[in-house]
């Protein structure tokens, strides 16, 4: 049920540093979109303050906070503080979005979803299981590939994931042991095994300030048909998105799933449906 138009909310991101973070200027133009009154404030809660986080998170309790939003280092973190996770924060293992209902906290995670319906518009009507079937091949095996693995796993690909640690990679295919979840690390990939369609990369590499780093594996080169869809926001073209682009690729960054994981939790706070191009937009100018 969407609150009356005269409410004001109070909305924010907890993480620790939030220095550059894109949220804010999300969620005000989600505001200002839909007409509501409020804000939206940086919570940069150090990995060591648990009493920060638990005071924080008292305050959506008592109703003064209507939502927030967690990044690193706290996805995982606030779990134990919270009444209930949905199921897909569960599957995952991770928070994205905090709120109150029925006097509970619940903690959501709208990365999957944000990554998936990104994924489909970047994609769109062409064809994605050319050759291989759907097959992606993710780097990376942190929070963020948890998220994706997930929402691939919900529609239908099989997945290859590289990381530097076996054993993160293990832990991860163990939160999903119903699926066949093939896992290696860079040093060991084997190209000629890896047959993809998709490369998604959820590593830091190439944000700024490295810009100059691409986290694609030396020994392993795209197939014609691969889409390339790197996680990384800033800067708006990466290393692996600009080589990919140059090799006549389809390849986008991932200010399209910031923006759509921001809109899914606006939603859940506001009960209002964020105008996409109006926050696209917010990019352009
Ligand atoms: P994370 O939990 O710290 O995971 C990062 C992963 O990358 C880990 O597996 C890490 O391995 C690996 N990694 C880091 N540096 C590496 C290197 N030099 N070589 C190989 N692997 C390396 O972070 P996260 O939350 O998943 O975020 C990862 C990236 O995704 C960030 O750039 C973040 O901004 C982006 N992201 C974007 C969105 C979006 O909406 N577009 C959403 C979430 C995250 P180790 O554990 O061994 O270091």
């Amino acid at each position: 049920m969407p609150r009356p138009s005269t409410f004001d909310f109070r909305l924010g991101l907890i993480g620790y540093p939030l220095g550059h973070s894109l949220s804010p200027k999300i969620h005000l133009a989600a505001l200002k979109s839909c007409g509501l009154d409020g804000d939206y404030s940086l919570f940069p809660i150090h990995p060591d303050d648990k009493q920060g986080l638990k005071d924080l998170l008292e305050r959506v309790r008592a109703g003064e906070l209507q939502g927030l939003n967690v990044t690193i280092p706290h996805k995982q973190n606030v779990i134990p503080l919270l009444d209930e996770l949905t199921p897909t924060a569960r599957s995952i293992g991770a928070v994205n979005t905090i709120y109150l209902r029925e006097n509970k906290l619940i903690g959501e995670n709208t990365d999957a979803p944000g990554f998936l319906s990104d994924l489909n518009r970047f994609i769109g009507n062409r064809d994605a299981s050319r050759g291989v079937g759907k097959s992606a091949l993710v780097l990376g095996a942190g929070g963020a590939a948890r998220a994706v693995v997930y929402a691939l796993l919900d529609d239908g690909w099989n997945i290859n994931v590289v990381a530097r640690r076996l054993e993160q990679a293990q832990q991860l295919a163990s939160s999903f042991n119903n699926y066949q979840l093939p896992i290696t690390t860079f040093s060991d990939l084997q190209p000629s095994r890896e047959a993809f369609n998709l490369l998604v990369n959820t590593t830091p590499i190439g944000m700024t300030p490295n810009t100059g780093q691409s986290p694609l594996p030396e020994n392993l080169s795209l197939p014609d048909n691969a889409f390339i869809y790197d996680l990384v926001y800033n800067p708006r073209e990466t290393k692996l998105v600009k080589d990919a682009r140059a090799q006549g690729l389809n390849a986008t960054t991932g200010l399209g799933m910031l923006i759509e994981q921001a809109a899914l939790a606006f939603e859940i706070w506001t009960g209002h449906n964020p105008p996409r191009k109006v926050l696209w937009n917010t990019f352009e100018t």
